[in-house]
């Protein structure tokens, strides 16, 4: 593709609407550009890579039975009445005004339309069935780019089975697809177990990177693998301390002590040595949640422990249940029920609130002094403890979903009526799976993973060109013809080349664009090397230069690429 005749906006100045890399360079190396918020049209550069994406990904599905649909995005609004989806959904679908319709988020409920009645007998399952289609969600915070769009396009892939057994061989079977998918992408991605969230149904699992972008955080343990979002993860820390010798409680005055590290402070004690106060309201009764030193509350934790719903109590609350305000509160004359995080479980000697302002309590025994108190894990991980499974150490970090996949069970099948009959004349519903890929969000996080302060790095998979030839002064006829038919020689050797044959730019701008748009090799042309029959190579991935003879240089890029 000749430079001068295409449309390859570059920029040297950051867009003001973006702040993370993927999005900066995007935008910079005129892949995208935004129509308006968290809509943006591909570019011809961006789409090229996008259909190279869509290609693994046809490729993988199709290596394992999946066969190719393309579901509408206008869809009627009844059937997503009957699954209950419209309401699940809530503001994040979009609708059409004065017509019943919807724009599809995700396709569950039409595929289940297109098995109903279709699939009537086990001799017609299993089925694999995918699209790779645009998808409409509007999302409250559109941001990062097409990270996070409101129209993107997804590869959703979905199974029929005839009972669980064969849920789990498709899910299997997808999973394995997966990582051939990414790996081939060349991305650098991890699988955590997650919560299936509106789909419904029992297992997930997200295939994530890690990314400041992120809107997960995950704790991750390079060593083993093992890997949890936060609200879920678990982790190995220090435990309070149990001294040979319980002290009796006592009180003491600590006026305009507010928080552990004041306490701390005030007392000369290690944080280890205080246990902190939470107050929450579950089915209308107080709870007080006891934590060691600064450790955090997991609200998702707690809520699973107690079952069902917990809220934090209001300030005025606090001060009714336990006759003080934050800051004051402890397991000490408190009322209610106690539980406390594992890492707390047998300490002695501990600070803790006195349930009236402006004093503590220390030497408190847990055991002794707090009958019935209760023990569970209510921590959020951190970074540098240690992992549950192998011991090594865990990191802490955000992260973005690539892709989803789901065993959705008969939630879809039960609500739209898809059953079949088995071998002895029994109807059944159907056992479905749910699998999505975010083929935006996989350019963007490949480029998340490679980029330097000049601009994008392409890994042949993906890359939109090979080779971008560069031709320094294009004014100068010896490097004009040379690079004509350069082009057409490295074109019939099969090369995607990205010619830049502009004549009135300079060669600063042409070695900073070539830099920015990162195609994996440069061959750049001109008049001082010429004169010695050579061009230069430059590799963009370690931004080596060498001079190479022409006669030399087919056998250099055959090694190369
Ligand atoms: P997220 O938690 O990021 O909102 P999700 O759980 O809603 O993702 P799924 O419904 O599982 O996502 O959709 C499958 C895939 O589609 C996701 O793994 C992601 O890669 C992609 N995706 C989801 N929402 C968006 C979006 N708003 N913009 C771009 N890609 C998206
Ligand atoms: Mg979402």
């Amino acid at each position: 593709m000749r430079l001068s005749k295409s449309f390859v906006p570059t920029l040297k100045e950051v867009p003001s609407e973006a702040i993370i890399p993927s999005h900066i360079l995007m935008i910079r190396a005129g892949l995208v550009r935004q129509l308006s918020a968290g809509i943006y049209s591909w570019l011809p550069l961006g789409y090229k890579v996008i259909r190279k994406i869509m290609d693994i990904i046809r490729e993988e599905m199709d290596a394992i039975g999946g066969q190719e649909f393309l579901y509408p995005a206008l869809n009627p609004k009844e059937i997503w009445e009957q699954t209950g989806r419209v309401a699940a959904f809530g503001d994040t679908l979009f609708h059409i005004k004065n017509r019943d319709y919807v724009l599809a988020p995700t396709h569950e409920e039409i595929v289940a339309w297109h098995a109903q009645g279709a699939i009537t007998s086990y001799k017609d399952l299993p089925q694999m069935w995918y699209q790779i289609q645009t998808k409409f969600r509007n999302e409250p915070r559109p941001r990062s780019g097409v990270i996070r769009g409101r129209q993107f396009l997804m590869k959703d892939a979905y199974s029929l089975d005839k009972d669980f057994e064969g849920l789990d061989a498709s899910y299997a079977q997808q999973d394995k697809a997966y990582r051939k998918i990414f790996d081939r992408c060349g991305l650098k991605y991890f699988v955590v177990g997650a919560s299936s969230g509106a789909m419904g149904g029992s297992k997930s699992e997200e295939f994530m990177v890690k990314s400041d972008a992120g809107e997960d955080t995950v704790a991750y343990c390079e060593k083993c693998g093992y890997a949890a979002n936060v609200e879920v993860a678990q982790s190995i820390a220090e435990q309070g301390k149990h001294l040979a010798e319980s002290k009796n409680i006592f009180e003491i005055s600590t006026p305009n002590v507010k928080s552990i590290d004041e306490l701390c402070e005030f007392l000369k004690i290690h944080e280890h040595e205080t246990a902190k106060s939470r107050v929450y309201m579950h089915n209308d009764k107080p709870v007080l949640v006891l934590m060691l030193g600064n450790d955090e509350v997991n609200e998702t934790k707690l809520s699973s422990v107690l079952g069902g719903e917990v809220r934090p109590c209001h300030p005025e609350e606090l001060k009714e249940i336990s006759g003080a305000d934050a800051g004051s509160i402890g397991p000490i004359g408190f009322k209610h029920r106690i539980i406390a995080d594992n890492l707390l479980k047998d300490a002695n000697n501990l600070y803790s609130g006195a349930n009236k302002n402006d004093y503590h309590i220390g030497g408190i025994d847990l055991n002794r002094d707090v009958p019935g108190i209760e023990y569970f894990d209510l921590r959020i991980a951190e970074s540098g403890e240690k992992c549950v499974r192998c011991g090594s150490t865990l990191d802490v970090f955000k992260a973005i979903e690539l892709g989803h996949i789901f065993k959705l069970g008969t939630k879809y099948s039960d609500a739209l009526g898809v059953r079949f009959l088995d071998e002895n004349g029994k109807d059944h519903p159907v056992v479905m799976g749910s699998y999505g890929i975010g083929v935006d969000r996989v350019l963007a996080c490949f480029i998340e993973q490679n980029f330097d302060e000049k601009g994008l790095i392409w890994k042949k998979p993906l890359a939109p060109f090979d080779i971008q030839l560069v031709g320094l002064n294009m004014k100068n006829e010896i490097v004009s013809d040379t690079c004509d038919k350069l082009y057409m020689h490295l074109t019939e050797l099969g090369y995607d080349v990205l010619y830049d044959d502009r004549r009135d730019v300079s060669a600063g701008f042409k070695f900073n664009d070539a830099d920015l748009l990162g195609m994996p090799v440069q061959v750049v042309v001109g008049e001082k090397n010429l004169k010695e029959g050579k061009v230069e190579i430059k590799l963009r991935n370690t931004n080596e230069k060498q001079a190479i003879e022409l006669v030399h240089l087919h056998t250099k890029l055959k090694e190369l690429l």
